[in-house]
């Protein structure tokens, strides 16, 4: 299946891969949207992952401790909320590669970035600047230019962005590693993405961290399109912070609670935060002092007790992922985009351009795919494929990007996404 040298364009053989693979009854433990009877071809995981089917009950009984215990659900019940973010840790921790004590399940992203440079960006007269990418997702831009103002920086030289240097709209490694070089003496942080989200590329945060330090400044990076598409190793790369959400790729609900990972050696940090009562130490927070304690690790960041009722869908879908095995989606998942990257060389290259680089290591499940011809053609294909009961997302100007997620997507799911682009083209 995933050797792919005796793959063809049949649906019999997108059939029977689907039939072989050792993931595909994950389907079945998820919501798949239908339409006129027919289940939807859902290529949007990268945006709003889809529904797992155990997530409804998971919630449907925290409403009952709270009906039935009250205040005493804190305490009681199968899971006490007093502890709910330290049961989704471990899996948190193995799905980005980190250790225990530097992950925490908290905010939304946007939140995160901020309160983690908060402690992270600390600019000075001579090293004020931060390295991020032209095309940075908007939220993080925002987010940098007000961190920059509000320490009085000016976000004309403060901040200093990485252009595409390739041809197709990526980075490559070598810029990337040549810009954090060259402004080294001035940055006092690098924040890039994990996964580009409009190129679908992967960084090596690996090669950055390393780079980033040997500057002598602070890294960061947002994961909101790497988490539970990408092997992660945050430890071992060696960033000081990461932030991601979890709606996405980690299927946990719209606007679920985020996450954010600091790195071991900032455990017992004296640097400034925005502390909240979450983040003491939790043998002493309820004596309820006036002295702020941290507790160790990414826990220390947190401001308030959690919402549980958005905490339960992301604890279903970490243990999804967990009997699935990360290698074993991860391995799907190279065999699926590749499948779909290759039917459209055979199918539909006259139509479709793949902007997310080749090489496996360099990208997710994420293909973005420029439309040939005027932007109008673009939009038009863009409708088709809607009417026809398949869901991709349009940026513009020409971009569609499709996502087949390993945990719910089959090898005839792409299929049909490149027939039915097969049938606009021929139709035109
Ligand atoms: C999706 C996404 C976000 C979303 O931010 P929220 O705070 O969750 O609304 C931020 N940054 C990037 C790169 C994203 O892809």
């Amino acid at each position: 299946m995933s050797a792919g040298v005796d793959r063809d364009i049949s649906e019999e053989w997108a059939l029977a891969a689907d039939a072989a693979d050792p993931l595909g009854g994950f389907r079945s433990e998820f919501c798949i949207p239908r339409e006129n009877g027919r289940e939807i071809a859902y290529f949007c995981g990268n945006s709003l992952g889809l529904q797992p089917r155990a997530t409804r009950q998971a919630v449907i009984d925290e409403l009952d401790y709270w009906a039935e215990l009250a205040v005493e659900g804190h305490f009681r019940g199968r899971l006490p909320w007093m502890d709910y973010h330290e049961f989704v840790r471990d899996d948190l921790a193995m799905m980005v590669g980190a250790k225990p004590i530097e992950v925490v399940a908290m905010n939304s992203l946007s939140v995160n970035l901020h309160l983690l440079m908060v402690s992270f960006y600390r600019p000075s007269a001579g090293r004020a600047a931060i390295l991020i990418e032209k095309s940075a997702f908007p939220s993080d831009r925002y987010a940098v230019e007000a961190q920059v103002r509000f320490h009085g920086y000016d976000p004309e030289d403060a901040l200093i962005e990485l252009e595409p240097d390739q041809a197709d709209g990526t980075l490559s490694d070598a810029a990337i590693l040549a810009a954090i070089e060259q402004h080294g003496s001035r940055l006092a942080l690098v924040l890039l993405p994990g996964v580009q989200y409009l190129t679908g590329q992967a960084l090596d945060l690996h090669a950055i961290s390393k780079a980033a330090h040997a500057s002598g400044c602070m890294v960061g990076f947002d994961l909101a399109h790497a988490v539970g598409n990408m092997e992660l190793q945050l430890h071992d790369a060696g960033c000081d912070f990461a932030v991601w959400c979890s709606y996405k790729y980690l299927n946990s609900g719209p606007g679920a609670v985020a996450g954010a990972f600091v790195h071991e050696r900032h455990a017992t940090t004296t640097r400034p935060r925005f502390a909240g009562w979450w983040g003491h130490e939790k043998s002493t927070r309820f004596k309820m002092g006036p002295q702020f304690r941290p507790t160790p690790g990414a826990d220390g960041w947190q401001l308030s007790n959690p919402p549980i009722l958005a905490l339960a869908p992301l604890r279903i879908s970490l243990q999804v992922f967990q009997r699935a095995g990360f290698a074993a989606v991860r391995g799907k998942s190279r065999a699926l985009t590749g499948y779909l990257e290759w039917l459209i060389a055979q199918r539909v290259s006259d139509v479709l351009a793949v902007v997310t680089p080749k090489q496996a290591s360099r990208r997710g499940c994420q293909l973005s795919l420029r439309v040939k011809g005027p932007r109008e053609s673009g939009r038009k294909l863009f409708e088709h494929l809607q009417g026809d009961g398949i869901v991709v997302d349009w940026r513009e100007p020409d971009i569609i990007r499709a996502a087949p997620v390993p945990l719910y997507n089959r090898f005839a799911d792409c299929r049909r996404l490149i027939e039915s682009v097969v049938r606009w083209r021929d139709a035109q």
